[in-house]
Order: structure tokens, then sequence, then C-alpha cells
């Protein structure tokens, strides 16, 4: 009689502990490791000879945006080929729930997409939502935040106002109601609308919610470039005031003026968790970020919304105002005007352009920048996306390579070979181990495996995921060391990472000798 459904033989075990690498067999019955040891003598439905492969939990993406995107493609191509098994969604302030009359047009703008492919948007509170991303069927494992801004919107809109003693408290009322429903946490975007109109005291009261239901508080932080510093204290005064787990969102230090700040940011985050606060932070293993075009500009031109921005866009004496300030004191958080440094990764109007800079595109429209800028933001309806390639190496070595630092790839889940994505959303996972492990030698394998698996496990307190330990649920990636890597790249983004041989997602194979078996047994998890 077969004991096992699974077994893994012979494999060498990276626990996600951080310790050495161990040769067992792991057996697993239903969605379950329940041995890890010598299963020389079972039997098992399926067997899967690892043999001079290497065996790691699945790795945990702390910081993804598939919202809505996981519903278009639910086999997550470009995810389970880097070896992940759960996906964080919610990020940056926002979710696509709650909706309600308020914030209904914001949604539907962000959503465009989604509302392409399934007509509208199919619910309005968190916990419908959550009950979509539960029903859905899918390949890995999704942990849902809330997001601040569309919290905010849902009770203020999307202007520029503080809400009242009153306002606030339905902003708790929407929020208890998501954490209630199983969100791990809530997200905040502070350079975004309508994040970035809170103020401090806004941003403790919701967090301390948060903090009495043992969830995360993740912060796109107010300024990621010349204000980073300020910015960190602003989180950290929220993490303090509050008690609440922090997680500083893709940390980084964006444009010229800032390089060299990463790692007096680090030395902040550890002086508070030597102080005994759960505090941490997460990164993507490269120096360009990626987000919208409006993104770039100064608070008075987005300040509105998008469809008064488009108006206002179309101004010429705005745009000769614009244009001013930018040459004036640059990118408002970069320092900087260099626009051959940002490129084009979505223009639904200009899919020419895709992979050009504002400077090219520029060039070929015989336009200057801001009016090229314009031009695009007003034909794409304000959705054109950009990569910006504004870090530098040595801060990013330093965010990846530090032990209070997860992985986080700030992608999404998409159609393969739609736009010209940034390659993190193909390549995050794989590059970790292939550059930092293989190449810099800056990590170990098994910190690096820590780092996306118990690590962001333990922070989420995600209690039976993220290591290879009997009664732990069996989200296992089985790789080839020495071919893990990624192959996307700025210049050709659609392209899959490799080593990844065998990916089961709570006991079921999702990648079998390297092909998508195109089984969906992920699941929506809630915060218990
Ligand atoms: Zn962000």
């Amino acid at each position: 009689m077969r004991v096992y459904d699974v077994i893994v033989r012979k494999g060498i075990l990276v626990d996600g502990s951080g310790a050495p690498p161990y040769r067992k067999d792991i057996g697993i019955i239903d969605d379950t490791i329940v041995k890890i040891g010598d299963l020389s003598g079972e039997s098992a439905e399926e067997i899967i000879n690892a043999n001079d492969l290497f065996v790691a939990p699945g790795f945990i993406d702390i910081h993804n945006h598939s919202d809505s995107s996981i519903f278009i493609t639910p086999t997550a191509d470009n995810y389970v080929t880097q070896g992940v098994t759960t996906i964080v969604v919610g990020n940056c302030g926002y979710s696509p729930a709650p909706l309600t009359e308020n914030n209904r047009e914001f949604l539907e703008y962000s959503e465009v997409e989604f509302i392409k492919e399934v007509g509208s948007i199919p619910w309005y509170s968190f916990s419908e939502y959550l009950k979509h991303l539960e029903a859905l069927k899918k390949s890995l494992n999704v942990v849902a935040l809330v997001g601040h801004g569309t919290l905010r919107s849902a009770v203020l809109g999307v202007g520029d106002v503080r809400p009242s003693e009153k306002q606030l408290s339905e902003m708790s009322e929407l929020l208890n109601e998501a954490m209630s429903a199983g969100a791990f946490g809530m997200s905040s975007g502070l350079i975004y609308v309508p994040g970035m109109f809170s103020d401090t005291y806004e941003l403790i009261e919701l967090a301390k919610i948060v903090s009495r239901y043992g969830g995360i508080y993740s912060t796109h932080i107010r300024n990621e470039g010349v204000g980073l510093l300020d910015a960190v204290i602003e989180a950290i005064q929220v993490g303090l005031a509050s008690g609440v787990s922090l997680e500083i969102s893709h940390v980084k230090a964006a444009g010229p003026p800032a390089w060299g700040s990463v790692p007096k940011v680090l030395n902040l985050i550890e002086e508070y968790v030597r102080r005994g606060y759960d505090f941490s932070a997460d990164a993507y293993p490269y120096t360009a970020s990626s987000t919208g075009l409006e993104a770039l500009l100064p608070t008075w031109v987005r300040e509105e919304g998008p469809e008064k921005m488009i108006e206002k866009l179309s101004n010429p004496n705005l745009l000769s105002k614009l244009r001013n300030f930018l040459e004036r004191y640059g990118i408002p958080e970069e320092g900087h005007s260099d626009w051959d440094k940002i490129r084009i990764s979505y223009s639904e109007s200009h899919p020419e352009v895709l992979g050009r800079s504002i400077e090219e595109i520029s060039r070929v429209w015989e336009s200057d920048p801001v009016s090229t800028i314009a031009k695009l933001l007003i034909e794409d309806k304000g959705l054109t996306s950009v990569v910006i390639h504004t870090m530098n190496d040595e801060d990013v070595t330093k965010a990846v390579s530090h032990p209070l630092v997860a992985i986080g790839s700030d992608g999404s889940v998409m159609r393969f070979g739609k736009g010209m994505p940034h390659p993190r959303n193909y390549g995050t996972f794989p590059r970790i181990i292939a550059r930092y492990v293989r190449e810099l030698k800056v990590l170990s394998l098994p910190e690096a495996v820590r780092k996306m698996t118990s690590l962001p496990a333990r922070k989420l307190g995600l209690h039976d995921r993220g290591l290879l330990r009997p009664g732990f649920k069996a989200d296992l990636v089985v790789f080839n060391y020495y071919t893990m890597r990624d192959r996307a790249t700025f210049e050709n983004p659609h392209i899959y990472s490799t080593g990844v041989e065998y990916l089961l997602v709570n006991g079921k194979l999702v990648i079998r000798e390297g092909k998508h078996t195109e089984v969906k047994p992920g699941r929506f998890l809630r915060r218990s």
C-alpha cells in the first residue's frame, strides 16, 4: 500500500531556515509535508528524482501587484517559473476594493485593463473581493493587503483633503472589515494620489487598527530620493506610535543625489529591531524602478486626479510652467531631469515607443521632453508606464543582501508578450541566486533562500509555510542551482527564467520537468 502521494527523492534541502543544505527525502501526503528523512523503501503516486537538484520551500513574493491580473492570467506563468508559490497583493496603497460611489471612477480608471476583460468590477466590499480571490482557480497562493489609498478614496474621494474625525472613523470601519475578512495588513503609497494627501496622524490611527489584528503595515514611503531619510523617519514614527509590524516596501535610493543612502536606511531599521520592534523591508534586484509616468510629475499637476491632470497637460501655460519647474528642480523625487534614463514600458496609444526613452521619443517627434510626456499621458488617458534607471548598483546590492530585507518583485502576473515591462516580472527570484549568490557571492544560498521563504512567512504570520518541516504545507521548489537564472532583460523582458525543474503548490505539481502543468492548486490564504 502506498503511504505517500509524492516523494521528492535525494534532493539537497535548503530548508528556508538559513541552515546549511543536507540531502534527504521528503514525503508528502495531500497538501502537507509529513516526513523528511530516508524514504528509500517507500513508494508513492509520484516520485520526483531530485538527485543533484536543490529543494527549497516555494518562494514568497512579499511585494506583488497582481490584485486583478491574477484573474486574467491565473496560471501565473511568469511567477511559477521563478519558483514563486505565494504572492502578496494589495501593495503601494492600492487594492481594487473596497469600492464605493466615492471611488468608483478612480477604481474603474485603475482597473481599465481588468474591465476590458471582465466587463465590470464584480465586488464592492473587501470581503467580497476576497471571496472572488478565493473562488478563483489559480496556480499559486495569494495573500491580500488592503490599500490605504483605496480606503481613503472610498470615504473621501481622491482629492487633497483631510478626513474629519467622523470620516476617519468611517475609514477605520472599512479597515476593520478588511482585516476581519482575512487581510494580512494595510499598505500605503505616499507618492500616489490619494495616499499622498494623508498626514502621519491619519496613518498612525489606521496602523493602530492593523496592529490590533497582528497585521503588517507595508509602506511605499513618501519619498525615495532626495527626501528618503525624512520619509523613512515618518514610516518609523507610524511604527512606533501604533506598535504595528512595519515593512518598508522596495527600499531604494532613487536619483544620484540620494545614492549611497541605502545603508543609512538599513542602519535605522536595525536600530529599532535591536530595541525589539518588528521593522523590516523588502527589495528587488535591479537598478531600475517602474511606475506610472504621471508619478514623475510634481504634485500640483496630478493632485486633482487623472481627469483634471489630463486637462492641465492640455494647457500650454501650464506646460511652460512645468517645463520651468523641471529645468530648475528636476523630477521631484529624483532631483535630476535626465530623460534618457526614463523609458516607456507601456503605452496603449503609442506602442511604437515601447522601450524608447523620453529623450529618444522627443527627438523623433521633434518635440521637447515635457511636450512628449504630456502627449503620451493625454493620449494614454494617464495610464502610460515607465521604467526608470535610477539606482546605483552598490545600494541595490546592500539592500538585497541585508538580513532584514526580504525579496519582493514589485511586479505582477502578466500575459506573455504584452508591453515592455520591467524584467523583475520574470526574473526577480532566480536573479537573486544567479547574481547575488553565484556571481557576486554576497549571499550564501541558504541565506538567499531564507530571505525568499521563512523571512517573509514569519513577517506575515504564515505559520505553516516558508520552511521544509513536517506539518508544513507542501509548497516546494526543486531547482538546478547551476542553471537557475533570470533571462529577462530591459530590452527583451518577456523571457521566462530557467532552473526550476519542479514546483509543488499545496502538494500538487505546477511545474514538472520545467513545464507548466496548467494545474491550479493555489489557495487564497486568510489571516487567522
Ligand atoms: Zn511602490
